[in-house]
């Protein structure tokens, strides 16, 4: 597998950063679920994902989310896991490298830092911008529900090869 692959399945995430730091995404993943829907996608809407809507419930792609999205986590989360210290060290590991290499040249576990892959430019150059803008909006005028509009959008991101 490419480390420049944007898509992710929970298992290439933990091929390519390794699997107890994929398990310890997976804690944090948990207890995300609730409080992300509660605050509906703060962080989503925030870095301006492409995908995003509040009408959904929650991330249209989460199957196939990127590592951008798989290691993120506000304050809110990271408290209520309480985290072992060894368990914060290791998830800092892929952080301390970014911020070593970041004047060089971009991390291999994160090639695309600081850009994040599925703002309107991530898109446009994914070559599917317009497709997901148009299941987007039919979600949102209720012609397409939420499965629908989901699947479409993993279909899209999937055709990427990415
Ligand atoms: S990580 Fe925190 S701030 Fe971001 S969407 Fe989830 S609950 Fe909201
Ligand atoms: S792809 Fe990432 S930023 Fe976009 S909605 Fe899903 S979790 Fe949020």
């Amino acid at each position: 597998m490419s480390t420049s692959k944007i898509f992710l399945t929970e298992g290439e995430f933990g091929e390519l950063f390794g699997r107890e730091i994929a398990r310890i995404t997976r804690v944090l993943s948990e207890i995300a679920k609730d409080k992300c829907s509660v605050c509906k996608g703060k962080c989503c809407r925030e870095i301006d994902c492409g995908l995003y809507s509040e009408k959904f419930s929650s991330c249209p792609i989460y199957e196939i989310r990127p590592r951008e999205c798989r290691f993120h986590f506000c304050h809110e989360v990271l408290d209520e896991a309480q985290l072992s210290q060894e368990d914060k060290e290791l998830l800092e590991t892929p952080l301390k490298d970014l911020l070593k290499d970041e004047k060089e040249r971009n991390s291999e576990l994160f090639p695309l830092f600081p850009q994040f892959p599925l703002d309107s430019e991530g898109l446009t150059s994914l070559g599917i911008k317009e497709e997901a803008e148009r299941v987007i909006k039919a979600f949102e005028d209720g012609e397409l529900d939420e499965n629908q509009a989901g699947d479409l959008l993993k279909s899209f991101c999937q055709s990427t090869g990415k």
